[in-house]
């Protein structure tokens, strides 16, 4: 963890493009937040209004700092017009295989490392964890397909043209899904095997996180569009065809 690094480039970075964009006159902006700002919470789905409490993670106070200072900022100056969007666990590609992530080193996140076991870079994944109370022993977490999540950008934008403040939506599937039934799904869509094993829990990790999406729907009319296995499919045919290795 870079605690410093994290405060630098999200609240210094952020306070740094606002005054630039005063200076323009520019008054419109998407924020990209994050759902680890709710921090460990017990119950699911997690709508916007619950409490924000992102325990011990520096990557989440941060995002949650940004939250603030742009709360204060449409208080004091009602021209402005922000969505700040709570992304879940964005994965895929777009697809025609062309753009998608390619972390530098071992990838942190699962889809990432699990794709890499798949296309035989890495011997196997570890899953972080057997023994949340979930209904098999893995972590959950909302995966949406990282198209839906451009849309849902759009559907802000469009939003904000007719609506000034500070609007904040969750954007997920509201779905919830293990790290095994991810793996599952993974090697049913592509025909490929993830050998894994379990390990113990990683640092930090919460045992469960998906969204309540409604608002989302209700004020943007935006929902996800993909399935698990358009995302599963998708990654695949970015890390098989597509991407580039150095
Ligand atoms: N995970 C895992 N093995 C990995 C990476 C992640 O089991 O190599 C699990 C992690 O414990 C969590 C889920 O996969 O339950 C999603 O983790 P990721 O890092 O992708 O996103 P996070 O939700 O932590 O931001």
């Amino acid at each position: 963890m870079q605690p410093l690094d994290y405060y630098a480039n999200n609240v210094t970075g952020t306070l740094t493009l606002l005054a630039a964009m005063d200076v323009a006159s520019v008054k419109t902006l998407i924020f990209s937040s994050s759902a680890t700002v709710y921090g460990n919470v017990q119950t699911m789905p997690l709508t916007e209004a619950h409490e924000l409490l992102p325990a011990t993670n520096p990557y989440g106070r941060s995002k949650l700092m940004v939250e603030w200072l742009l709360a204060d900022l449409v208080v004091a100056n009602p021209a402005w017009h922000i969505a700040c969007l709570r992304y879940f666990n964005p994965v895929g590609a777009h697809e025609s295989g062309l753009i998608g992530e390619a972390p530098c080193g071992v990838p942190n996140n699962l889809m990432p490392y699990l794709s890499d076991v798949a296309f035989g870079l890495r011997e196997s994944l570890t899953i972080f964890g057997g023994d949340y109370p979930t209904p098999d022993g893995t972590g959950m977490r909302d995966y949406i397909h990282v198209m839906d999540l451009v849309e849902g950008h759009v559907a802000a934008l469009k939003y904000l043209k007719n609506h000034s403040g500070l609007h904040t939506f969750n954007l997920g599937t509201g779905r919830g899904l293990s790290v095994l039934e991810l793996v599952r799904a993974f090697e049913t869509s592509t025909g490929q095997a993830v050998p894994f094993v379990i390990g113990p829990r990683r640092v930090g990790d919460v045992a469960a996180c998906w969204a309540d999406a409604t608002s989302a729907y209700a004020l943007l009319g935006w929902h996800t569009q993909r399935t698990l296995e358009d995302i599963c499919r998708d990654t695949w045919r970015w890390v098989s065809e597509g991407r580039v290795d150095e």
